[in-house]
Formats: C-alpha cells, structure tokens, sequence
C-alpha cells in the first residue's frame, strides 16, 4: 500500500472512500479499525499533488478530504455512491404519515418515494432539490439507513460503454413504465445526445430504459465517443516581433528549469494562443510535460481541435462534456505518461501531468477558475504554486487581466511581457458610447436599440458582415411587478426576484431553478395589473427578429445551450455564416475568434456595475473590453456601439477607450483607499442557517468571538448578505481584510474552531477565502 491510493473504509454505519495519506507503524492514540479493501493498487495522487491538497486545505481553510475528493478525476465516483433505503422505525412512520397525506410536505414525499424502493442520494436531490437537509435529518432519526454502492463501476478502474443516447423524434406508441417516460422527457428538455452512464445519476434506471426506448425506436444508441471538430489544419504562424520578443523570454526560462510566473498581456487579436503554442513546444523539446488551462466556456471542441493538429496524440483533453468513463480514460494515459500536453478547465491543475515543465492560464481573469463550492481554490493561484513546487513555468495571458495579476507584475513579482497592438496591424475596433438618456430625450420612446445601433446593424446585414450583440442578463423581462401594490415577484427560496422566460412560459429563478407559472392576478392584491419590466437576452434576439425579419439571428445563453455541443454548434453555424447576428451574454464575449465579426453592439453596459461588491467595475471593464475586443479580427475593421446611461462611469470611459492602463490606475487608486485585495488579503465569511433568528444569533456570536482583531486588520459585520436568503437559508456575513495572510488565516481557523465548539451543523460556516464575488 502507497500513499494517495484510494481505500474503503468503515464510517459508522456507512462505508466510505479515504486516500492514504501516509504509511507508517507510528504508534498511534486513537482506536483503530481495519479498512475494507485497498481500491487502487497504484496511488491514484502522487507525493506532488498530496503536497499540494494540504496547501489547498491550509490556504482555503478547506477540510483535506473535500480537497482531495475535488482533485480527483472523479467527483460523481465517489460522492454519489450513496444509496438510501427506509429502516423499520421509518416503514412504521410512513405508515402514519400515509395516514394523513400532506402532499406539500417534502419529508413526507421523500419517505414515501423510499417506500417504494431505495434510491440513490443523486436520484433523490433530483427530485426535490433541498433534499440534503431533509435526507439528513432522517439519518439522524434512525428512520433511513445510507449505503455506498458497490464499486464495481468505479470509472477510474473499469471504464463502462460509451453509450450515447439521442431522440429519434419517433414518438412511441401504447402505455410506457414511469422510467421511459422520465428519460424521454430528459431528452426533449435537454436537446442533444447524452451518455447513458451520466443520465444513471438523473434518471432512475435509465440504462435499461434507454435499451428499452431503443427497441421502440423512440431513441437512438451509439458507442461512439464524442466527436471533436477538427480545426482547419494549418501551418504555425511565423512570429511577429512582438510574439517572438515574448516567446523568447519565455523560451530562455523555460530552458533554465526554474519557477517563474509570466504575465502574458496581450490586446484582444494579438495573438497570444501562438506565443502559449509556441512555449508548448519549448518545453517539449526538453522532455517536460505541459498544462494549458482554459475558462470553463472557452473550452470548445474547436480549441481542442486546434491542439491535436498541433500536437497529435500527445494531447490529452479534460473536457466536462466527456462522460465521467471517458475523462477517467484521458486522466489514466496523463499519469501512464501517455499524453504531455494536457488541456483542461479549472480542475485540470490536479491533471497528474507527468515531470510537468510548463503551466499556461489563459484567460487569467476569467472567474469560472475560482470554484464557488468548498475547496473554493482558485485554479490560477494553485497552478502557480504547483509550478513552484514543480521548478516549472507558468504564463498567465489575458487581455484584461485581474488587478491582482497586474499588480503582481508591477511590483516584479511576475514578469510582464505586453503585446500591445493587434496581429498583422490590424486597427482595435473604433468605440462610440450611446447616451440612452439623450436618446430618449430625443426620441422620447424606452426603445432597447438606439437609432444608430439599429441603422449599424442594418449595414453589416447589408453587407453581409456579421454582428453581435450583448445583453449580459438571460431571460425576457428580467422581473415581474404589479402596478397596483408594487409587488414584485420572488423566489420562493431566495430572496431574489423571478425573472420572466417566454419560451417556457415561466418564471425563473437564476439562483435555485424554482420555476413558477406566469400569475395572471397580483399574488399579494389579486390585481390584474401585472407588469413584465426590464429586458434579457431573450427579448433582445425578439426584437431583433421584429426590426429585421429577413435576417438570421442566434442566441447563445445558458437557455439556449444545454450542453457544450450545442454551445459549439451555434458557434460553429455563426463562424460559417448560417446566421447574420448572434445575441447573446457573456457567454459571447469570451475567446471568440470569428473574421468576419464587423459591428459588436452593446445593449446595456450597465449591467453588473451597481452590484454591491468591490470588483463590480472590474468585472464591466472586462466584459465590455473583451466583447469589444470580438470586432474586426479579420480583414476589415470593427466597430462597436455600446449604449449606457452611464456614460461617465470610468470603467465604461475606460473600456471604451481600450484603455486598461488607465483603468488599473483608477481602481488601484479605489482598492488602495479601501484597503480592498491586491491591498489586503480577504476572506468572506457566510453564516447560514434555515430560520433568520438562527443566523442573526450565530453570526453575532461568532462576530464577538473573533473581535477584537488584531491592528492590522478590519472585521465588517456581522450583516445581512447581498442576498439575504438563498436556497431556503438565511445569510449574514462578515467580511474580513487583513494586512497579513497568515494572521488572516490564523482568524478564520479561530472561527471554524468556534463553529466547530458550537456544534453547528458542517454547512453553516463557509469561509471564502480570496472571494471572487460578495453576492
Ligand atoms: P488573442 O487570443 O490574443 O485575442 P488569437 O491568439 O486568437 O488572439 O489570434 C488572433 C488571430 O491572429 C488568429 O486568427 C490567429 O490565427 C492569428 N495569428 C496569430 N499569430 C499570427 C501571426 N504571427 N501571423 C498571422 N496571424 C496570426
Ligand atoms: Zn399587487
Ligand atoms: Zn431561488
């Protein structure tokens, strides 16, 4: 037995997963048991990436065992093994409970779907999404008994058939079981072919029911793996000078063996993904291995494609469209030393790369790198200590990086290397601000498109050039309201308000998924007077459809995508010209590279910027950037229309004139007044509970408990969150900056001690640390 093999082990009632962490026969204080059986005969994480979970569990004050759980291949393969069944003490109270049928009760309805049979934990948190409390509380009662399932479909040793299922739009006739019927309604909702394997955890018996569908030609079967899209085949790119006097630097560390961290800032078009190509090879050539990290949307079939005619088979993809079997695939030939160029999203920083020489971040700034669950790491920041650990390199790259990154750079801690103009001396895309206060004045009509974005889009249409559009907010009218009370509509488990989608006819909430029918009356004063205010990306790609009938429009959201492939295939249709202009959210600000883009438009560069968190106009500045950054990659140059009724806010001036230098001595100037990161290092700290006067009660004790801090830092709250209630729980939070680290860290350990002594449950203490967002 090794360390960082996987073992069973007996866990009170229930039987779970560990990791070895060290083998020894120190004697030890605490009773011992015996383990169950030994899963890996080869330690599925080496001493590198153990080393590195404890850094992630001290740093992010996140418990080792949820660390290294995220940091193998195989989330689902471990958490959702869990399997519930009713114990006689819970059969006896059914049977009362049956008695008196409550059927808005939710304990009722999970004790009662486990009467029929036992389920699977995923099965049930389908069902009912809030089950987990319900599920624990039933564990604790004795009424519910939890059992891992078997093994013996552990992906990471024995990969199962890649089986993918698809509608054939034949609908079958006579009366189905219950099963069928749940698979065939996933089907339709979620468009597209799926992995039999993943849909286990979703529907229930869906492989024998998809076998079952297939015999009645209802659906489709194929063992086909996903198909990546290959990229035109084409030569590397000569280096500009820019490029090269990059690459070299970059090249010359490489050489030396030793850890450095590059900040690769580029403008939008300057052609960094050569520079990363070319580092790639560098490192190659003298036998080590690499890691490319892209954000979570910007992994595409076609980025991929790019890679493998590059580098062939040495390129291994961890790609979260690939089933569960084919990602543990790609992980086992990444540590048999199989594959050295190994591209993934955020979790690729634990891909077991083998003597890893070189680490690429693209995109740095993008927040889709910082998890917003326990461990919540940063998959920039751990690569960066990977790469110490490692003697290895790392080239961050963006556009726009984060204020940290830059910081970071300008006090010499990384190496700034800048590109500043576009490849082939094409112009940045030429920026007019569109006052909708001045419209209106003029016009006097709330239209969502000014006169001069309609008449720009009107040319590209035209002129057969092609346009996109960005509202960053999804949905049609983005609240529901009633005139005679000023009722807003509201989750019913946050404190948020619904947001209208007319395609499915309901109302939304974008934080839980709580979906309701449109009212027709005011459910506070039975008015009649329902009004839909404030517009998504979905009544932008309507309007369109009504000013220009004749053009073809697309939109790209999470409403309109349900997977990755259907995300790439928009794309992929609107980069070969099957569409005119392409709506969308942020989803279409990022990465794109698509020539014949000429007019970018921006619907409301407003979005985002009064949200009460610090990062708020780094985040605007970003996005507008970046989206604008989308126009005039090819040929003829680009123009971008962005309408605001802010027009003096300076990270709209800012972005408007592309000007990042300009913006990152503003902000610096605010975080440094504010003491705000890169000026202090920060953590939020989120109290949860079911009942308000619980979370009010625990945030204030544990605010008392952890007062006074020390001189050099600053505790703010206990207050309410930003959303006050989420999911059904209730939030305060104290937010904490403090001018040393480690004194930081020695506070939150202080308030998990606390949290811990208190006995509150284990998800009524989050600690964020580095927090991405304060909502
Ligand atoms: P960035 O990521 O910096 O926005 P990309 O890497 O997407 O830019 O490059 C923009 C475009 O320029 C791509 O189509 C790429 O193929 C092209 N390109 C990159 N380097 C060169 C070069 N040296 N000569 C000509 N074209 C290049
Ligand atoms: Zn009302
Ligand atoms: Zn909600």
């Amino acid at each position: 037995m090794k360390a960082g093999a996987r073992l069973l082990v007996p866990f009170g009632t229930r039987k779970l997963t560990g990791v070895v962490l060290r083998v020894h026969d120190d004697p030890v204080d605490v009773p011992i048991k015996d383990a169950l059986r030994l899963i890996d005969p080869e330690p599925v994480l080496d001493d590198e990436l153990i080393a590195l979970g404890k850094w992630i569990s001290g740093y992010y004050c996140a418990p080792l065992g949820e660390v290294l759980r995220s940091m193998l291949p195989l989330v689902s393969d471990i958490r959702s093994g869990k399997v519930y069944s009713l114990t006689d003490a819970g059969r006896d109270a059914s049977r009362q409970l049956s008695i008196e049928p409550q059927a808005e009760d939710t304990v009722n309805q999970v004790i009662q779907m486990l009467a029929a049979r036992s389920l699977s934990a995923a099965y049930i948190k389908k069902k009912i999404p809030l089950a987990d409390r319900i599920l624990k509380s039933l564990e604790r009662k004795g009424w519910i008994a939890v059992e891992e399932v078997s093994r013996d479909r552990d992906p990471l040793r024995a990969p199962s058939a890649k089986l993918r299922i698809a509608l054939t739009g034949a609908e079958p006739q006579g009366k189905m079981p219950k099963a069928e019927r749940e698979l065939l309604a996933y089907l339709a909702l979620h468009p597209g072919s799926h992995n039999v394997g993943d849909l286990e955890a979703l529907v229930y018996n869906a492989s024998q029911a998809a076998r079952s569908l297939a015999r009645k030609q209802a659906v489709t079967l194929t063992t086909e793996p996903i198909a990546i899209r290959s990229a035109p085949i084409r030569a590397p790119h000569e280096l500009n000078t820019s490029q090269r006097n990059a690459f070299d630097l970059i090249g010359a560390a490489i050489a030396t063996q030793k850890f450095c961290t590059f900040l690769l800032h580029g403008v939008t078009g300057s052609g960094k993904t050569e520079v990363y190509l070319n580092a790639i090879d560098a490192a190659l050539a003298s036998g080590r291995g690499t890691l490319m990290l892209v954000p979570e949307i910007a992994l595409t079939p076609a980025v991929a494609g790019q890679f493998y005619a590059r580098f062939g088979d040495r390129v291994a993809i961890l790609h979260s469209a690939f089933s569960d079997a084919e990602r543990a695939d790609q992980w086992r030939r990444i540590r048999a030393g199989g594959a050295s160029v190994v591209v993934g999203t955020r979790s690729g920083a634990f891909a077991p790369v083998r003597n890893l020489g070189l680490i690429v971040v693209d995109e740095e700034h993008d927040s889709s790198y910082k998890q917003e669950e326990t461990p919540r790491y940063h998959g920039r920041d751990v690569a960066i200590v990977r790469a110490q650990a490692a003697n290895a390199c790392v080239v961050l790259g963006s556009a726009t990086p984060s204020l940290e990154s830059r910081f970071n750079a300008a006090s010499g801690k990384y190496t700034l290397l800048e590109i500043p103009e576009r490849i082939a001396d094409r112009p940045m895309p030429t920026v007019q601000v569109i006052d909708m206060r001045q419209e209106f004045l003029e016009t006097r009509k709330h239209a969502i498109f000014s006169r001069a974005l309609i008449g720009a889009i009107r040319e590209r249409i035209e002129n057969n050039e092609q346009a996109m559009i960005l509202l960053n907010r999804r949905g049609f009218s983005t609240f529901v309201a009633c005139r005679a009370c000023g009722e807003r509509i509201q989750c019913m488990n946050c404190a948020v308000t619904l947001t209208y989608h007319r395609r499915d006819r309901r109302l939304l909430c974008h934080y839980c998924g709580y979906a309701e029918k449109i009212p027709s009356v005011c459910p506070k004063c039975e008015s009649e007077h329902i009004h839909f205010m404030g517009s998504g990306s979905e009544r932008v790609e309507d309007e369109l459809h009504g000013e220009f009938p004749e053009a073809k429009i697309a939109r790209l959201d999470r409403d309109t995508v349900a997977g990755k492939r259907q995300f790439e295939d928009i794309l992929q249709n609107f980069r070969e010209r099957n569409f005119d202009i392409l709506v969308g959210t942020q989803m279409i600000a990022k990465g794109h590279d698509i020539p014949n883009v000429t007019l970018v438009g921006v619907v409301s560069a407003d979005v985002g910027i009064g949200m009460p968190d610090f990062r708020a106009a780094e985040r605007t500045f970003q996005i507008l950037t970046q989206v604008a950054g989308r126009a005039g990659r090819g040929d003829l140059p680009g123009m971008v229309y962005m309408q605001t009724i802010n027009p003096d806010h300076y990270a709209i001036r800012f972005a408007a004139q592309q000007d990042y230098a300009g913006f990152f001595e503003k902000e610096l100037q605010f975080r440094r007044f504010m003491k705000y990161p890169p000026f202090a290092a920060m953590a939020n700290v989120l109290i949860r509970a079911a009942k308000q006067e619980d979370a009010l009660r625990m945030s204030t004790e544990l605010g008392h408990h952890i007062t006074p801090a020390p001189e050099n830092m600053r505790i703010m709250g206990p207050a309410e969150a930003p959303v006050p209630r989420l999911k059904a729980e209730y939030r305060y939070q104290l937010l904490i900056k403090s001018g040393s680290r480690k004194d930081l860290n020695a506070l939150l350990r202080k308030a998990q001690e606390f949290a811990r002594a208190q006995r509150w449950s284990a998800t009524a203490l989050v600690i964020d640390v580095d927090p991405l967002t304060l909502l």
